[in-house]
């Protein structure tokens, strides 16, 4: 009954089980506060709950307008930025999805699902994206993936890189899921840019990961066009009202990004040998640990491929770092190494 192609997909893997510390998702360590969700129970008191949402979620999209000093126009929102990219491999002219490896998976899989062939242009040794050789193959590309910071590898994109691929005039999806924890974010450039499209989301410096918002700011046309085949009610009240009181609230989200930037690099300078730089809220560490940080009740995500033996730490609260410091310090005795 169900199609091969179907089954070539590989299940969810669902990491269950009693460990003490989830350092595998990027996503925030801290909540929101009781007063915040206070605040965003008070805005659900007055929302009509039998109604649909607004069907192109134009309340929030002021809301994040409002925030950059841009257009409603020039923002357009999803359930997670996830959804968005399953939009953006599909809304272009063109061939070929071109991604950048190791990279986030979704670029990827959202090409597959469509049936989208994908061009990979690998990153060069130190992580960062060769421009040029984007822009050679990418003559007839629908869409460049470039994520900065990256996923998994935690740098920024070198800025005149970027450049290069913007210069071709294909559609670019720049991924900016942690430009809080860069400090530092190209959005400007849609104005220069009609084929950038800035991604962003919720789910990681805002704390939201369980609210599921994501969202760009691109060209009024690529919005434009992005919600002429957006599933119509995908953002729901609930959703539109906690980012609207998030967004608030932005001097608690920069404390508290302050205060991740912090952790991140006291954990790089306990293992500077084994470490990669990051300007995101994760670490990628040449270590084969993942089992032993699993015994030890820390779940961290485990990577493969062109990072076989890495594990991707997400950097958590501060008596959660300490342990796995902890456990990592005993990794590298028993090993012989530390
Ligand atoms: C987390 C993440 C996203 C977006 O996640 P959502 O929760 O779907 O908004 C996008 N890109 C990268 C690289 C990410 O790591």
């Amino acid at each position: 009954m169900i199609r091969e192609f179907v089954k070539s997909f590989q299940p969810y893997k669902v990491v269950e089980g009693n460990y003490r510390i989830w350092l595998d998702k990027n996503e925030n360590p801290y909540d929101l506060p009781g007063w915040v969700k206070e605040e965003i129970f008070e805005e659900l008191k007055d929302l009509s709950f039998n109604r649909y949402p607004h069907i192109t979620s134009m309340p929030v999209r002021e809301a994040i307008a409002d925030f950059y000093g841009l257009s409603p126009e020039n923002v357009a929102v999803g359930n997670g930025g996830d959804e968005l990219i399953s939009y953006l491999v599909w809304l272009f002219e063109g061939e070929q999805v071109v991604t950048t490896p190791p990279s986030f998976g979704m670029y990827n899989f959202y090409a597959k699902l469509n049936g989208i062939p994908v061009v990979e242009v690998p990153l060069l040794e130190d992580f960062t994206i060769d421009g040029h050789a984007i822009a050679e193959r990418s003559k007839n590309a629908r869409v460049i993936f470039i994520a900065s910071p990256n996923n998994p590898t935690g740098n920024l994109q070198p800025e005149e890189e970027i450049i290069k691929v913007l210069e071709t005039g294909r559609p670019v999806v720049l991924d900016e899921a942690y430009a809080e924890f860069a400090g530092k974010s190209l959005w400007r450039l849609i104005e220069e840019y009609p084929n950038l499209i800035v991604l962003r989301t919720f789910s990681k410096a805002f704390s939201l990961a369980g609210v599921r918002t994501g969202y760009l700011l691109a060209n009024e046309e690529v919005v434009d066009a992005l919600y002429r085949v957006k599933s119509p009610f995908s953002v729901g009240v609930m959703t539109m009202a906690a980012v609207k009181v998030v967004l608030r609230h932005h001097e608690l989200v920069e404390r508290r990004v302050a205060k991740i930037i912090e952790e991140r690099e006291r954990i790089r300078k306990a293992f500077r040998e084994f470490t990669y730089p990051s300007d995101a809220n994760f670490l990628l560490m040449r270590l084969n640990a993942y089992e032993f940080l699993l015994e030890k009740g820390i779940v961290v995500r485990k990577l493969s491929g062109r990072l076989d033996g890495h594990i991707r730490v997400t950097v958590g609260r501060k008596w959660e770092n300490r342990e796995l410091i902890e456990a990592l310090r005993e990794f590298l005795e028993v090993r012989g190494c530390g």
